[in-house]
């Protein structure tokens, strides 16, 4: 699966969640003049008056949205969670979770008990051939060690989904943490290695054995990542295709079992598959040939302990959270158990907890105007398309194909998943946790063979994001995020129009970013461009890898350019298409000022504000390596110094900075 997401999110928490307006003036900071650096002007006195919560690694609106989902589901578990004679299976199976998730004085009695049965069944691995064996195992029980293995819809055949293999097996956020030399680098590593150790001593491993273990583990990590693909040339969908036969996995890597591991994890008839990155399979196959037997365990076990490490006692949780959370993104305090369940209950039983999020929160008029927008802004997309001047009529036919069949969902799901096979206890945390993943990967593994379910979807209701999905060629906005700062019933279209709106051109967008483009009207990996509108995109786009690449992060570190090329693109597409979108619909009406702000400069200050953040050093250092998304300054000024609108909206000269020279613009 490709999505293609509005921003990475991450765990927030806040003690008190209000309901924030979708576009707040006391937000702004006056001392600055917005032609200068319009995201300190729109967001300045909030980020003076926000500061990042211990908890947290940044702190920015969003967060604060996703704080308030999570008190309105903690309200919805609260109330499932008292037992009554009434209580339907739904509300018994997220009550239940949640509850035997906060017994925190129950999950601490048990200790490690509950690991037991997974470290025996490493343990009994006798040989190199056996660690299949313990592998089809943790599998099906939703660990992934040395690879990923799941559905996906066939690259070029996209209604039909197939098995896919990837890189995978890593515990550090990304191949480069294992292979830069630079000073930070090499002490992450030695925090990782004291990090890996501790956890073991936690189950009763000596000092002096859990530290040559945990180095163990780093090496065949490292050989890992040493045959996995970068980031940015993951980019790219024709780098991650190669349908490969069942022989020629084994062929290329016959250390492993893979003949029995397919059918061992429930996938019998598996002969054909997509291999992303076919080099990796050597790499998996040096570390299985070369390593010692009691490391190859260490490593399964290390798998084990790090993923379960949610549902364990607070030690186990405590030791993740110092290496992860705080090590690694600069939080400074572990979220309150309440928070962590919720979370937990949401990941693990998302229709579920979803269903009733939905009920509880989108409103008839907030799906009535958000349907309203899509469509005014794939109108103003057709617009966009039929008025460019670098392309050509023969690829402007073709695009406008692919936009005719975008698929829109919208707070929507229409087949909610029941679990009626999961079977939830009020006094068991950890076995929640191992029947509900066994639940989902059994899932996921079903779908290999048959057809791809476009309704389906990529993640819970009570998420604050959106998403495109180029193999479905579908646009995805669950409802966590139909609401303020995104969107306010209360507020004038202009405002909505920079929140919401912004956020549906955005995902339009990408059907037709540097990734996108490379799929059809029914998302297959098919080059329907010419080549000279092929390069006109790439010298556009260069222009704003150039553009971001020149931004600083933090220290010496720059943006990466080509990483974030897809989402800048939709950044700029998106607002350039919600800014049309919303003339279109005032039709030369523009209404009286609000705030003593312009519809224009409403639209703007929207826009700006859903991004206002602070971020935590260890944060941006860890996100300049693996987030495609740009800070949210540069989602704002990266943006609002290519459009013409933004600065005749606030009267800005063509010497200021947030004046672009050149403007980029591609779409
Ligand atoms: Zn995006």
């Amino acid at each position: 699966m490709r999505i293609v997401l509005l921003f990475v999110s991450f765990a927030a928490s806040f003690a008190f969640a209000q309901r924030a307006p979708g576009f707040d003036p006391s937000a702004i900071d006056r001392s600055v003049n917005a032609c200068v650096d319009f995201y300190q002007y729109a967001c300045g006195n909030w980020i003076a008056s926000n500061p990042i919560p211990a908890d947290q690694s940044r702190w920015g609106r969003f967060d604060a949205l996703h704080e308030r989902n999570q008190a309105i589901l903690r309200d919805i578990l609260e109330k499932a969670s008292a037992p009554s004679a009434t209580r339907n299976a739904i509300d018994q199976k997220i009550g239940d979770y949640y509850s035997a998730c906060m017994d925190e004085a129950a999950i601490n009695a048990r200790g490690a008990a509950p690991l037991k049965p997974l470290l025996d069944r490493i343990a009994a691995v006798h040989d190199r051939a056996e660690i299949t064996d313990a592998m089809i195992d943790l599998v099906r029980r939703g660990l992934s060690p040395f690879f990923r293995f799941g559905p996906t819809p066939d690259a070029k055949n996209s209604s039909q989904t197939i098995g896919d293999l990837d890189q995978g097996g890593l515990g550090l956020p990304d191949r480069d943490y294992y292979l830069k030399t630079d000073d930070k680098s090499v002490e992450l590593r030695r925090q990782y290695v004291a990090h890996i150790k501790r956890m073991f001593e936690l189950i009763g491993v000596p000092s002096t054995e859990a530290e040559r273990r945990a180095q163990a583990i780093l090496a065949i990590e490292t050989e890992l990542a040493k045959g996995s693909l970068d980031r940015v040339s993951r980019r790219d969908p024709t780098k991650l295709y190669h349908i490969l036969t069942l022989h020629e996995i084994e062929t290329s890597s016959p250390s492993f079992g893979w003949g029995k591991f397919f059918p061992g994890i429930g996938v019998p008839k598996l002969q054909r598959m997509n291999v992303d990155v076919p080099d990796f399979l050597k790499s998996v196959d040096a570390v299985i040939a070369k390593t010692g037997v009691e490391d190859l365990k260490a490593y399964l076990t290390w798998n084990v302990l790090r993923d379960t490490s949610p549902v364990m006692p607070p030690a186990f949780e405590e030791e993740s959270f110092n290496f992860f959370r705080k090590t690694l993104q600069g939080a400074k305090e572990m979220r309150p158990r309440w928070k962590r369940c919720v979370e937990q209950t949401d990941s693990q039983l998302p229709d579920a907890l979803g269903r009733r999020f939905v009920e509880t929160t989108l409103g008839e008029e907030g799906m009535r105007r958000t349907q309203t927008m899509v469509a005014e802004i794939e109108k103003a997309m057709a617009a966009d398309l039929q008025s460019l001047d670098w392309m050509t009529p023969k690829t402007k036919q073709q695009a406008e194909l692919k936009l005719k069949a975008v698929l829109n969902k919208i707070g929507t799901v229409e087949k909610w998943q029941t679990y009626d096979t999961v079977t939830i206890k009020r006094d068991d945390a950890f076995g929640n946790f191992e029947q509900s993943s066994r639940y989902e990967v059994q899932r996921q593994l079903a779908k290999i063979g048959k057809p791809v379910d476009k309704k389906e979807w990529e993640m819970s209701q009570p998420t604050v994001n959106a998403y495109y999905e180029p193999q479905q060629n579908n646009i995805n906005f669950p409802a966590g995020i139909l609401q303020p700062p995104f969107y306010d019933n209360a507020m004038d279209d202009a405002v909505n129009y920079g929140g919401i709106g912004a956020v549906i051109g955005h995902e339009l967008t990408h059907a037709f970013d540097d990734e996108g483009r490379q799929f059809d009207a029914k998302g297959n990996l098919r080059d329907w461009w010419t080549p000279a509108d092929a390069k006109a995109f790439e010298e556009r786009a260069a222009c704003l890898v150039n553009e971001y690449g020149n931004f600083t992060i933090i220290d010496n570190i720059k943006i990466n350019g080509k990483l974030t090329l897809g989402e800048n693109t939709a950044d700029n597409g998106g607002v350039r298409l919600a800014y049309m979108a919303l003339m279109d619909h005032l039709g030369g009406k523009e209404p009286p000022p609000r705030d003593g702000f312009t519809a224009p400069q409403r639209f703007f200050l929207g826009f700006a504000q859903v991004w206002c953040e602070s971020r935590r050093p260890e944060f941006s250092r860890l996100r300049a390596q693996t987030d495609p998304h740009s800070p949210g300054n540069y989602r704002v000024n990266g943006v609002v110094s290519n459009l013409p609108e933004f600065q005749k909206a606030f009267g800005c000269s063509t010497n200021q900075p947030m004046v672009g020279h050149p403007a980029c613009r591609v779409w």
